[in-house]
């Protein structure tokens, strides 16, 4: 019998409102940046897309070149959603960006309107979908015009090949630059996504939180376990397929033993809070309500599972924030 959805899966889940918008979040998300690509079994990636959608995660986030392959990614998700996820569509909230290289030449990375229009088509079409609800630009391109990147992105809604836009990884400066073109437009920005951690505090020294409350934005923070740093995985050194022993984005280099010793305090604040590590992680990011949606990854369903559950303890002591700054530094 093919797979039906848990009955109970908007029951444990908290939604919260994008910014100043219609739109609601889980207050976690899944990210298919690892673990999605031609290196993965298909039947894995099935089955953390199914357990996530149990659990009340309806959003899953992508962009044009997670892999690898670039794009294969996109190509499993569009399969799920044919497979299991058929008949959900309205159910979902999925998101792509262009930004970083996808192909070569001067039309396959950055901000014009040629790169992001072509790959969000491109993306379309790997998908099997006809929109996608959040498109975003990936990243700021110092040598294009913000007006023309801007454009690109309402153009992109106006045609009817998303339903909202959003920004990743702009800075507070930027950020408002964007959403006064877009406000000219008539399409608002709705979404901005940067990286936040304990251990990686930018978007608290560029005081972008602030701004996008100012501006009416939401958030979604992605690598909120610091790619897996902020797990027990690393405790006892470097464990076989996680991905720093892969050599990918996380560096082993970044596993050096005072990052150990620091970690291994948090994981006992952790343990006090009734928490993991992972959970603690995640409900910090959360904490005070700031933020829209956290955004993991995975690499097995029991992570999905076990993340889910930073929700039953989101709230902090002043005593518990201080102890976690004394050793959680980038
Ligand atoms: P995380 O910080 O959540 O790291 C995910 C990794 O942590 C997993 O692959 C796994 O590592 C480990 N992990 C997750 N849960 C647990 C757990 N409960 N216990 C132990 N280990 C756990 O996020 P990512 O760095 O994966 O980023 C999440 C998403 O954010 C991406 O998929 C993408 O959608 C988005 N993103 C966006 C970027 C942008 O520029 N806009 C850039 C980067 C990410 P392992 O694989 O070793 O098991």
């Amino acid at each position: 019998m093919s797979w039906q959805p848990a009955e109970n899966r908007y029951e444990r889940m908290t939604y919260n409102r994008c910014g100043k918008t219609g739109l609601k979040l889980p207050a976690i998300s899944l990210g298919l940046w690892h673990n999605f690509g031609d290196d993965t079994p298909h039947q894995i990636k099935r089955d953390m897309c199914r357990a996530a959608f149990d659990l009340g995660i309806t959003h899953f986030d992508l962009a044009n070149n997670y892999g690898p392959l670039p794009g294969s990614a996109e190509l499993a998700f569009g399969e799920i959603l044919k497979t299991d996820f058929h008949g959900l569509r309205d159910e979902l909230v999925i998101s792509s960006k262009a930004g970083y290289h996808m192909w070569p030449g001067p039309y396959g990375e950055w901000g014009s309107r040629k790169y992001l229009i072509s790959s969000c088509d491109q993306s379309l079409k790997r998908m099997g979908v006809d929109y996608v609800d959040i498109f975003y630009s990936h990243r700021f391109d110092p040598d294009t015009p913000l007006e023309e990147t801007c454009g690109a992105l309402d153009h992109i809604v106006r045609s009817g090949r998303a339903l909202y836009v959003g920004i990743s990884s702009y800075n507070s400066q930027r950020t408002r630059e964007a959403v006064e073109i877009m406000k000219g437009l008539g399409t608002p920005l709705i979404i901005h996504q940067p990286s936040y951690s304990m251990l990686n505090r930018w978007v608290e020294d560029d005081k972008l939180l602030d701004t996008l409350d100012d501006v009416g934005m939401g958030s979604i923070v992605f690598s909120p376990l610091a790619q897996g740093m902020l797990t027990t995985k690393y405790l006892q050194g470097i464990p076989e397929g996680s991905r720093a022993a892969q050599s990918k984005s996380l560096k082993t280099e970044f596993i050096r033993p005072e990052i150990i010793d620091n970690i291994a305090k948090l994981n006992t604040i952790a343990e006090k809070r009734g928490q993991t590590l992972a959970q603690m992680a995640i409900a910090w990011v959360l904490r005070g309500g700031r933020v829209t949606s956290a955004l993991i990854g995975a690499s097995r369903v029991s992570q999905i599972e076990d993340c889910v559950r930073a929700l039953d303890n989101r709230d902090f002591s002043d005593a518990e924030l201080a102890e976690i700054n004394v050793y959680a530094k980038e």
